[in-house]
Formats: structure tokens, C-alpha cells, sequence
């Protein structure tokens, strides 16, 4: 049973865009396969996210989905079972999915190839300043065997008996006479009476196709670069489909992105904190220095301006903002806690001076004790 796409992203029914690529990427982060490795659950979850958004993210996809649910998207699927479904795609590809949906157009007449999706994986990096990628996908090229006639000795192939080279027949119908797509031929209007035996008498055989991808600077997951007419080639006439890179970005070591924001978070020691000091933070570039002012606490946030990542739109620049905790120290010598305990009794005698927050709260605490305790 698939469960609902709504569900996956755990959105509602009516939500956004926005929403949607919100929710899509706080999954693809969470369960992504890098961060969880082995995990196969995990993999189960981020590949139902994927399948979810995929779907959701389309206008013409979603409104299918909502009013016909999975049946809607997986009818007119030749493999059967929906995205991802045709077996011989995914099983020799791997994360190029033949996109079933796009041949669903109308029967007889040219008949449009299917789009596909490449999941591109990118590091933060190659998402911030853009990239090329060298992709290989699946396509069909004319057999060299027979030229891509589909006969045994490579040439062209005779004429169908049934419709005379036609590719149409006649069929009564009642009263009327009726054109349809020959069924012995299916409007070729060639025969192959030997066929091909690299080929099967298909004419085309599978290989793999390297297309080089422009990833502009500042893409992030759940973006989409679309490659016109570089899906599966159409009918005879029939246009071929696109292909659709969709972005994915791995965890960073030390950077959450939100928007063209980066957060990090930084540990500074107790003494660096209470003292001030620098530290060398890491930057998409490389390290910046960020000033730690005296008495800074946990949670303190520190804006790096313009170091966060480019916008994809073109205008503006994000962001880095490092967010401290201040660690206290631990696994301390004998003379280490004597020194701290020193230092604590002299703080102690002008509590509220050193410890601001600590007094107020203390002595909100203590008129609490005293207003709910009393019998
Ligand atoms: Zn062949
Ligand atoms: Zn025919």
C-alpha cells in the first residue's frame, strides 16, 4: 500500500510550493543515505520523499494525484507500478527514473517520449557556486548491427502485408468505417520477416548517453534543471520527452542552510566566553575570524555578513550566522577545581555584578517557593 504524498511530506492538502519544497528538503536532510548509512529505512523514507515531491512539485502531476490519487499517475504505465516502475531503467541506471507518466498522451497519433529524472547528488559547495556535472543516462541509439532496420541482413525492411505500408487499417464499426493504428505493424507500415538478433528486430538498442549539466551557483535541494528534449525519444513523430535533474544537497560538516543563510553552530571555551577572544571559524571559502566580545553567552548569534550562499535568482547573497555555546569544562585535575572554586567564592560575593541572569532568576525562584509551598 503507497502511502498518501500529502502524508510523506506531511503537509496539507492545500499547501504551497513553498511549503512543499520546505518539507521535501527538511526529509531529504534527515534521512538522507550519508547520514544515515546502512540505515535502510532511512533510504526507504528519502526515496518515498523523493517519489512524493516529484509528483506534488508538478501542477499537472498534483492535480492528477489529487483527483485520482496513485492509480491516476501509474494508468497508461506500459512497466506497470507507477514512477520508478519500469524495471530495466532503474535497475541498470539507477537513480534515473523512466518517468512513465509523460507517454500517457493519446493513443495512435505521435506519441511524445517520456521525461526522465536524474537525482544529482552535490556537496553544499558545488550547490553554492555552481558546477558542471558530467551525468550519463540512459538513450537509444539506431542498432549497428542492421543499421537500425531490425533485419537479419540490415536492410531495409518490406512492406506490411496487413495495411500495404499504410501504418493505417480500416475497420467496420457498425456503420462506419473507422482508420486505426495497423496492429500487426503498428503503423511502420514495415514488416521484418528475419529480424535482427542484436536488435530483436527493434531497430534501436540501449546505451548510455553523457550529457554535461550547467548547475548554476546557489541551487538546493528539491530544485529542478530542466533539459528540454533530452527524455526518451518520442514515437516516429512524436516530440522527445525532458529530462529533469533534480538537486540534492548532503549534509555539511558544519553548515545547516536555510534559504541562503548558513548556520553553524560554534563551541567556545568557558574562559573565551567570560574573556573575549578570536577563533577561526570554517566559511564555505575557507575560515573567517570571528571576535568573541567579553561575556558572551550561549546562544549568542554572530552574523557574517555575505558569506553565506549566492542566490540562485541572481541578486543578493546570504549569510553566516554561528550561533555559540559556550562548553564547560570537564574531567578536571585537583588543582584545576581549586582554582575554579576560588574563582567561584569571589564571584560569589558579588553575585548579582557577575551573574545577572542567575541572581534575577534566583530570586524569581525563591518568591515561587514561597507563594506555592506555604501550607
Ligand atoms: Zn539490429
Ligand atoms: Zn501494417
Amino acid at each position: 500500500m503507497k502511502r498518501d504524498y500529502y502524508e510523506v511530506l506531511g503537509v496539507s492538502r492545500d499547501a504551497a510550493d513553498d511549503a512543499l519544497k520546505k518539507a521535501y528538503r527538511r526529509l531529504a536532510m534527515k534521512h538522507h543515505p550519508d547520514r544515515n548509512p546502512g540505515d535502510a529505512t532511512a533510504e526507504e523514507t528519502f526515496k518515498e520523499a523523493n517519489e512524493a515531491y516529484e509528483v506534488l512539485s508538478d501542477a499537472d502531476k498534483r492535480a492528477i494525484y489529487d483527483k485520482y490519487g496513485h492509480e491516476g499517475l501509474a494508468r497508461g504505465g506500459a512497466g506497470g507500478g507507477g514512477f520508478g516502475g519500469g524495471a530495466g531503467f532503474s535497475d541498470i541506471f539507477g537513480d534515473v527514473f523512466s518517468d512513465i507518466f509523460g507517454a500517457a498522451g493519446g493513443r495512435g497519433g505521435p506519441r511524445r517520449g517520456s521525461d526522465l529524472r536524474y537525482l544529482m547528488e552535490l556537496s553544499l559547495e558545488q550547490a553554492a557556486f555552481g558546477t558542471e556535472e558530467t551525468i550519463r543516462i540512459p538513450s537509444w541509439h539506431d542498432c549497428d548491427s542492421c543499421h537500425g532496420h531490425g533485419t537479419a541482413d540490415g536492410k531495409k525492411p518490406g512492406t506490411c502485408s496487413t495495411c500495404r505500408g499504410n501504418g493505417k487499417v480500416r475497420v467496420q464499426q457498425g456503420f462506419f468505417v473507422m482508420q486505426q493504428t495497423c496492429p500487426h505493424c503498428r503503423g511502420r507500415g514495415t514488416q521484418v520477416s528475419d529480424p535482427c538478433r542484436s536488435c530483436r528486430g527493434a531497430g534501436k538498442v540501449q546505451k548510455e548517453k553523457t550529457l554535461e549539466v550547467k548547475v548554476p551557483a546557489g541551487v538546493d535541494t528539491g530544485d529542478r534543471i530542466r533539459l528540454t528534449g533530452e527524455g526518451e525519444p518520442g514515437d516516429t513523430a512524436g516530440m522527445p520527452g525532458d529530462l529533469y535533474v533534480q538537486i540534492n544537497v548532503k549534509p555539511h560538516p558544519f553548515f545547516e542552510r536555510e534559504g541562503n543563510d548558513l548556520y553553524s553552530s560554534v563551541p567556545v571555551s568557558m574562559v573565551t566566553a567570560a574573556l573575549g577572544g578570536e577563533l577561526q571559524v570554517p566559511t564555505l571559502t575557507g575560515r573567517a575570524t570571528l571576535k568573541i566580545p567579553e561575556g558572551t553567552q550561549t546562544g549568542k548569534t554572530f552574523r557574517l555578513r555575505g558569506m553565506g550562499v549566492k542566490s540562485v535568482r541572481g541578486a543578493g547573497q546570504g549569510d553566516l550566522l554561528c550561533n555559540v555555546r559556550v562548553e564547560t569544562p570537564v574531567r578536571l585535575s585537583k588543582r584545576q577545581r581549586e582554582l575554579l572554586a576560588q574563582l567561584g567564592a569571589t564571584l560569589d560575593d558579588d553575585g548579582a555584578r557577575h551573574s545577572p541572569e542567575t541572581t534575577t532568576w534566583l530570586d524569581k525562584a525563591k518568591r515561587f517557593f514561597e507563594e506555592h509551598l506555604k501550607p
